[in-house]
């Protein structure tokens, strides 16, 4: 340890700043009381008869009443896709379809503060997430497929691309606006129609999003909407007229996913769970490291498949890395989303608090040793104190399992083999991230970390140019980049 960073060491805790409340205006959002089903390109009310409330995880306040999709509604919003799909969409110039994606990418940019502001309001992240991460990523999902639309044959040449379909597609809660993007663009770009079924508790970006379709003028039928719970998503999956199945979520659903399609010939791809190790060497700049740990969990409350959960530090420095991310933990923030100071908004839904709350108790029992820094929660809505445990070893629970909250374990290791076993140990392998200052380390480590995105000294950075995806129990097939392309096409 060097001199300078001892005296760092000593400098007075920075967390009784006092920030003034700094509330993102809601009046850009204008809510209906009531959503019904996005078909043909219209409104439809659904036959189901079912709609439920959506509601905000910071206030429990309602929000809206959305439809809940049954059967016979599914069937419908997978005619109209296939519909559209035959009557024109597969057969229109690239070129044209290009256009269609650049002005959704180009309408998302000019309401991103409506999008962001209904983003936070339903599920909880805090508004500088939703305002400076999943809006400027939608959009440039958008951007980057528009530009490959044109481009297929030079994608895959001598293959003769040519689209599959129908696509249905599946969404998760916690990026509800960013997975749509990273869903129906390559879709759209390789020439499918699409039914999209977003999560339970975050329906209303989606919901948004028709209105941003209707903008477009994209033709009636490629892109439908229908909201609902876990049925509606069975229902999609086992339409005999869809092509092709993308799903985002938990393994458990994932696998049901899989036994559903089996020897149906639907193309299938899953984007699963994760458990990653963010692995911190002697060598790494400890205080860039520190906000790469911060960053890598306690990012949109943790609730990201690829946070970096299980703290990997070398034993060398292991005190020191502890202390510090201690004290920057107690500057966090956590309350209001739509306040433009906040770091860590609401949990997303009761049951989600529920389960963090269960493992955190198992992580006592199992013996680790808990750290929350002070910090007082609202008292309505769902909310967790960021929180780490140390004392953590392999077998526990919290090491093995995915929380999805802000709950960080920490284990350490001594060589580099060491690391590289230990963060291997987990059925999931969706990310990783390796602090050093070696290059050749880090490139030795990523031959050897089963992990389908490996950061290195930085951790949850996104571009739409670069493939995500897992191995082992965190899925498999592509998202993003020319990658993200193939499993909507077929080759002649
Ligand atoms: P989930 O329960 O698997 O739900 C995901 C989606 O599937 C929701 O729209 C859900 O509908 C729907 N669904 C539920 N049961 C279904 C069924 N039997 N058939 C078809 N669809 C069904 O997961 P979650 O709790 O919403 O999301 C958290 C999980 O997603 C975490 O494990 C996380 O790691 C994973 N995730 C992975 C990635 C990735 O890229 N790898 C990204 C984000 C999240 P309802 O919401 O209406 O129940
Ligand atoms: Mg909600």
């Amino acid at each position: 340890m060097t001199e300078i960073e001892k005296r760092q060491d000593r400098s007075p805790v920075p967390s009784a700043f006092d920030y003034a409340p700094a509330p993102e205006s809601r009046d850009v959002v204008a809510l209906e009381d009531r959503y019904g089903l996005f078909i043909g390109g219209e409104w439809v009310e659904p036959k189901s008869g079912e709609y439920q409330p959506t509601i905000s995880p910071a206030t429990e306040e309602p929000l809206a009443e959305v439809a809940y999709g049954g059967p016979e509604d599914v069937g419908l919003a997978v005619e109209s896709a296939s519909e559209a799909f035959e009557n024109g969409w597969s057969d229109i110039a690239p070129s044209e379809r290009a256009k269609y994606l650049y002005r959704i990418a180009r309408i998302l940019q000019e309401r991103s503060r409506e999008f962001a502001v209904l983003e936070s309001l339903d599920g909880g992240k805090p508004i500088r997430e939703s305002r400076d991460v999943d809006l400027p990523l939608s959009a440039a999902h958008f951007f980057y497929y528009a530009g490959w639309a044109d481009k297929l044959e030079y994608a895959f040449p001598n293959r003769k691309p040519k689209p599959l379909g129908v696509a249905g597609q599946i969404i998760p809660w916690n990026f509800p606006l960013l997975m749509l993007s990273w869903k129906i663009a390559p879709a759209l770009a390789a020439g499918n129609t699409v039914v999209l079924k977003p999560a339970e508790s975050t329906p209303l970006t989606a919901l948004l999003f028709c209105d941003v379709v209707r903008q477009a003028e994209l033709p009636p039928g490629v892109v439908n909407i229908v909201t609902g719970d876990g049925r509606a998503g069975a229902e999609l999956v086992k339409d005999s007229r869809v092509d092709k199945v993308a799903f985002t979520g938990s393994t458990e659903v994932g696998k049901e996913i899989q036994r559903a399609v089996a020897g149906t010939g639907k193309k299938l791809t899953l984007e699963l769970g994760g458990k990653a190790a963010n692995i911190i060497f002697d060598d790494a700049p400890l205080d860039q490291a520190v906000e790469g740990i911060i960053n890598g969990i306690y990012f949109n409350q943790g609730h990201v498949c690829c946070a970096g959960s299980r703290l990997l530090v070398q034993e060398s420095i292991y005190e020191q890395v502890i202390a510090k991310l201690k004290r920057r933990m107690g500057t966090l923030r956590v309350g209001d989303p739509l306040d433009k100071n906040t770091d860590i908004g609401a949990i997303n839904s009761k049951q989600q608090l529920e389960k963090i709350k269960e493992l955190v108790a198992a992580g006592e029992e199992e013996g680790a040793e808990i750290f929350q820094p002070p910090c007082r929660l609202p008292e309505k809505g769902w909310w967790f104190a960021p929180t780490v445990f140390t004392n953590v070893a392999q077998s526990y629970r919290i090491a093995q399992e995915e929380i999805f909250g802000p709950v960080l374990s920490v284990l350490t290791f001594r060589t580099p083999d060491e690391a590289v076993e230990k963060a291997n140990n987990t059925p999931y392998g969706l990310s990783a991230g390796v602090w050093t200052e070696k290059g050749s380390r880090i490139l030795s480590m990523s031959q050897r970390l089963r992990a389908g995105v490996i950061w290195a000294n930085t951790y949850n950075r996104f571009d739409p140019a670069s493939p995500f995806g897992g191995y082992k129990e965190s899925g498999f097939g592509r998202e993003g980049g020319r990658h993200g392309l193939e499993p909507y096409l077929r080759f002649e």
